[in-house]
């Protein structure tokens, strides 16, 4: 599948905020947002003023980034959440927050998503005991998440289990560290996700 393969803080520049691509280093002062806070290119500095479209636009890359979803799956899970109850919005982010890949790092089970979604690829995990490698599988309430028998043992998984121990677990999940599994507890809601935008301007892009 076709992938952005560019340099990632240059999508952080780009947007203005961290999307905590890169992992580790997003947490340390080579954090390219904090040396260089205006975005990429020749005309980054500048000012400019930004239309209604040009701001939804932006709401929309942005989400679209920091889940690494392409286009077309995203305005799938668009759709998907029009179907659904409630505000679109919202119920988009909680479908991307769902994602299999997504799950993996909010369990502190890899850095970044990017690595959330190479380690689910290779296989390392398991949804109620079945090994699932799609990035984009969405889990659901009840499902029990674990690393598999085999990557338990693995110095990678290990090392990032270890990195990462202190990642902050989002109340939705139900962690435990000593059997290396989580149950989804609930459906994420918008005060669960701390990703800094306003969705509804998503909506409005796509409603036009
Ligand atoms: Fe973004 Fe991380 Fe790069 Fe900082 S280091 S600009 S948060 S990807």
């Amino acid at each position: 599948m076709a992938r952005y393969t560019g340099p990632v803080c240059r999508i952080c520049r780009r947007e203005g905020q961290k999307l905590f691509l890169k992992g580790e280093r997003c947490h340390t002062d080579k954090c390219a947002i904090s040396r260089r806070s205006y975005a990429p290119g020749q005309h980054g500095q500048g000012r400019k003023k930004v239309s209604e479209y040009g701001l939804q636009l932006r709401a929309k890359q942005k989400t679209r980034k920091y889940y690494g979803v392409l286009e077309k799956q995203f305005r799938h899970y668009y759709e998907m959440a029009e179907r659904k109850e409630g505000k679109t919005g919202e119920a988009l982010l909680s479908i991307l927050e769902t994602r299999l890949d997504n799950v993996v790092y909010r369990l502190g089970w890899a850095s970044s998503r990017a690595e959330a979604r190479q380690l689910v690829v290779h296989g390392h995990f398991a949804v109620n005991g079945r090994r699932v490698d799609i990035p984009s599988y969405l889990t659901k309430p009840g499902e029990v998440i674990s690393i598999r028998e085999k990557s338990r043992s693995s110095e990678k998984i290990k090392s990032i289990i270890d990195i990462n121990a202190s990642h902050p677990i989002p109340k939705w999940l139900d962690l435990d560290k000593e059997r290396l599994e989580a149950k989804v507890v609930a459906i994420p809601t918008r005060e669960d996700i701390d990703l800094d935008v306003e969705e509804t301007l998503i909506v409005e892009l796509y409603s036009k």
